[in-house]
């Protein structure tokens, strides 16, 4: 009987588990696994509290529907009927600019305007900012097919202005990330595709949408999902459904101390209680400077590879407040910040206008981040001391002045992994290391293809698959 041994109970490895379990059963393949987490609870970054009428997220708060894998795999779990969406009819971002809320142009999607009026008439982007985005139609494609940075990407096809007001405070907003070192490859290989085969993001785009309407209309397009979903209860009931349906060994509270190698080429996996595992194959589902600790004895090359995996540490705080003492309309999912902002805040998400039932209806619920790229430090600031800069900051820029009914705070220190420029060449040596010197080790999770829920679960299941040589 082969038994494969799992590090890590985040929503990567739980993925792991869940399809091992379900391909060997359809294949027949005799096989037992363990999966061992350190924290008393499954999930990782995944944390909901529900208390009082508040459903409360502390890491991820929705999953991007577009990538299939966390709705097939709710939906699969018999969690259909619990999905719900965010408000789109409610759909509006602003971006602060000189301390005020400005909204995001119409038909802006992700960075690119796809409707003219609405752009055209904003104030958010300059005359001459405005002309310079329109130059995407003309300007011709990138040659070559190196890595190139976000930042050096959105300045060369749609400028200066448009990376800063909206690229670089939507991608901190979105990745916490630096876009002058985010790799295009690893994150928006759309972009490069579009770019190479219209020779422009507007029309791109335009084309794109232009096909989804037609399809629409011949009746051939699969029903359409809001693009952002959670669970009814919160992410966590999607974990406890992974849980509840898992057979094999789970372990929690527990500790991977050791890892070693057997000389009949199995493993054996030291636990933090003082017990040993022996495995055929493992899979590290950790932050990737946790698995370069683990294998640091077995591969120097390896650990160095997947200790430059940077990470940044973001802190979110969740403020309720009467809602009658409220008197900004909540018009929208919230607001981003633009590093020329003299605000100490990244994004705020007005929960209670993006999703229904996250607060009682006489509450509004709103959710900062703070920290990333630009204020790291501020991680570290206390819970008292972090709930009071946020206050500072959203009297400011929102008028809000009421006392907060509730407060829940969580710090994600080095929790957020970056995908530099290179990422998908440093993955492939990862991997190639891994091959030579640990045959049946598997590394899984957002440290390499995707950071996000959907790309996790895929990374999950395709690990898994890959352990079972199934297709
Ligand atoms: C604040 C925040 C907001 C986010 N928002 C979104 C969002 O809205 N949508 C979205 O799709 N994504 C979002 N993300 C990203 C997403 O949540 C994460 O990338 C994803 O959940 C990571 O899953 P994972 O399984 O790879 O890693 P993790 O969740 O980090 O799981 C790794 C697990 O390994 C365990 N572990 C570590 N060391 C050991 C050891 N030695 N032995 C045993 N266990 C160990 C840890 O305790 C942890 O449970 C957000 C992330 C953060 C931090």
């Amino acid at each position: 009987m082969t038994h494969i041994i799992i590090i890590g109970g985040g929503i990567a490895g739980l993925a792991t588990a869940h399809y091992l379990q379900k391909y060997a059963q359809e294949n027949k393949v005799n096989l037992t696994y363990t999966l061992v987490e350190k924290d008393p609870k499954f999930g990782g970054k995944i944390v909901t509290s529900a208390s009082d009428g508040f459903i409360i997220e502390g890491g991820p708060d929705s999953f991007i529907s577009q990538k299939p894998w966390a709705y097939r795999l709710a939906v699969e779990l018999g969690l259909k009927e619990r999905l719900i969406g965010t408000n789109d009819d409610r759909r509006k971002t602003y971006v602060v600019h000189k301390g005020k809320l400005r909204p995001l142009p119409d038909g802006v999607m992700l960075i690119v305007p796809t409707r003219f009026m609405p752009f055209a008439l904003s104030p958010l982007i300059s005359p001459l900012g405005k002309l310079r985005m329109g130059m995407d139609l003309f300007i011709p494609p990138k040659k070559d097919d190196a890595d190139e940075s976000l930042s050096d990407f959105i300045t060369r096809r749609l400028g200066r202005e448009a990376l800063d007001k909206i690229a670089e405070p939507l991608m901190a907003g979105i990745y916490v990330a630096d876009p002058m070192r985010l790799s295009l490859k690893s994150t928006f290989p759309r972009f490069i595709a579009m770019e190479k085969k219209y020779g422009s993001l507007i029309k791109g785009m335009l084309s794109q949408m232009k096909a989804r309407a037609q399809s629409a209309q011949n009746g051939n397009a699969a029903p359409k999902l809001p693009l952002f979903m959670t669970l009814r209860g919160g992410l966590m009931e999607l974990v406890n459904a992974i849980v509840d349906n898992l057979t094999g060994e789970l372990i929690s509270s527990v500790r991977v101390n050791e890892l070693s190698r057997t000389a009949d080429g199995r493993y054996t996996v030291e636990l933090s209680n003082g017990k040993v595992r022996r495995a055929d194959k493992v899979v590290i589902a950790t932050p990737a400077y946790i698995a370069a600790d683990l294998l640091e004895s077995h591969s120097a090359a390896l650990a160095t590879e997947l200790r430059q995996i940077r990470y940044l540490s973001t802190a979110t705080v969740s403020l309720a407040f009467n809602r009658a003492e409220i008197e900004h309309p909540l018009d929208g999912f919230g607001f981003v910040v633009p590093k020329s902002e003299d605000c100490k805040l990244m994004a705020c998400t007005w929960v209670s206008t993006k999703f229904s039932g996250r607060a009682p209806d006489d509450q509004v619920l709103l959710r900062v981040f703070v920290g990333g790229y630009k204020r790291e430090e501020l991680v570290d600031l206390s819970d008292d001391e972090l709930v009071a800069l946020v206050r500072g900051e959203l009297r400011r820029l929102m008028g809000i002045t009421a006392e907060p009914t509730r407060a829940e705070i969580y710090h994600w220190r080095k929790s957020n992994a970056q995908y530099d420029v290179g990422h998908i060449e440093r993955v492939d040596r990862i991997e190639q290391l891994a091959a030579e010197a640990l045959p049946g080790m598997h590394f899984t999770g957002s440290a390499f293809k995707g950071v996000g829920i959907p790309d996790c679960i895929r990374q999950g299941e395709e690990t898994a698959k890959a352990i079972l040589s199934v297709k």
